[in-house]
């Protein structure tokens, strides 16, 4: 009997949120690199996508930046599991845990995966400044001008902190530049572009405006298969046909919401991100970007969450080869 009371009490209470969520308040989604970047920019086009598929709801963007993301994760993890503070974080999620040593949370224990948003290619870029005009002359630059040139990430355990040590590791070049960390790769642009620093490795969604601008130069794409479809990155070589054998590197986002968090809440927000998914005005936006929005399995919170563990273990000996961590 007293178990039977408990459980009306808990279908209650789901029922209540179910019907009480989003309420007046609304839901913000914690971008942990700094305002104006390429997750900054998935955040805020998802917001509106998902502000028009659930109905009276409202979703802002808080930037929490600082050490590679994983500060912006931390307050998500604390956070009150009531839906309204997710995580909208993306492969640094699976990095963090091999690069990191001191993680202040577990990735796949203190959090609700939501589901996965897109997938994003990257390119490597320079200071428009270089005097290497193509992939091959960027390589033999470098290896003259060993120890004297930088490249700027977005903080250990970023998307462009991994590929800078995956191109690094793969070209042998490791102690040919000095890595500058931001907190997020929209101001390690603005000191590219300015000339303060040599080069980064950012996704498309960063890259293609300043690319096509003349702002930086461009020299080749982190994907195996080139980006045939893309207007403007379709000529560039993949690192793959440039020699480097087996690199592929692909960025993805996803959404997370604190542990705990009522599954009658989680299933109005997945609803809502499918629904988002399927916005004719976010997907235009997407696909002029460079990113593709995923329509498979993994925008279901089981395959997201088997999707992050088989990245975490995917990428742990990536960075053990290029062996550099942070406590
Ligand atoms: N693109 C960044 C990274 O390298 C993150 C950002 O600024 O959005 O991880």
């Amino acid at each position: 009997m007293k178990r039977l009371l408990v459980l009306a009490v808990a279908a209650t209470a789901i029922l209540a949120n179910a019907q009480t969520f989003p309420g007046t308040k609304p839901v913000t989604f914690v971008v942990p690199f700094a305002a104006g970047g390429p997750t900054d920019r998935v955040a805020r086009d998802l917001a509106e996508a998902m502000r028009k598929a659930i109905p009276g709801s409202n979703f802002v963007v808080e930037n929490v930046n600082g050490a590679g993301g994983t500060i912006g994760a931390a307050k998500v993890a604390r956070a009150a599991p009531d839906g309204h503070t997710l995580l909208l974080h993306h492969i640094g999620m699976a990095a963090a845990p091999g690069l990191y040593r001191k993680l202040p949370y577990k990735v796949l224990d203190d959090f609700e995966f939501l589901g996965m948003i897109n997938e994003v290619p990257m390119t490597i870029i320079g200071k428009p400044q270089l005097p290497a005009n193509n992939y091959r002359d960027l390589e033999n630059y470098i290896k003259a001008n060993s120890g004297k040139l930088n490249i700027a990430h977005a903080g250990l355990g970023s998307a462009s902190h991994l590929c800078g040590l995956m191109w690094q590791a793969a070209i042998n070049a490791k102690e040919a530049m000095t890595t500058i960390p931001f907190s997020g790769t929209a101001p390690a642009m603005n000191a590219l572009v300015g000339g303060q620093v040599d080069m980064m490795c950012d996704q498309t969604t960063n890259t293609t405006g300043q690319i096509e601008s003349g702002r930086v130069k461009a020299y080749a794409v982190t994907t195996t298969k080139p980006l045939s479809g893309n207007k403007l990155l379709k000529d560039y070589p993949t690192l793959q046909e440039m020699g480097l054998k087996g690199f592929d590197l692909t960025i993805w986002h996803g959404l997370y919401a604190p542990k705990g968090t009522p599954p009658a809440v989680l299933a109005q927000l997945n609803a809502g991100l499918k629904a988002a998914l399927k916005d004719a005005d976010f997907l235009k936006k997407e696909d002029a970007l460079g990113a593709v929005v995923v329509t498979d399995r993994r925008v279901e919170p089981a395959a997201h969450k088997a999707f992050v563990s088989a990245e975490i273990n995917k990428l742990k000996p990536v960075i053990d080869a290029a062996g550099k961590y942070a406590d």
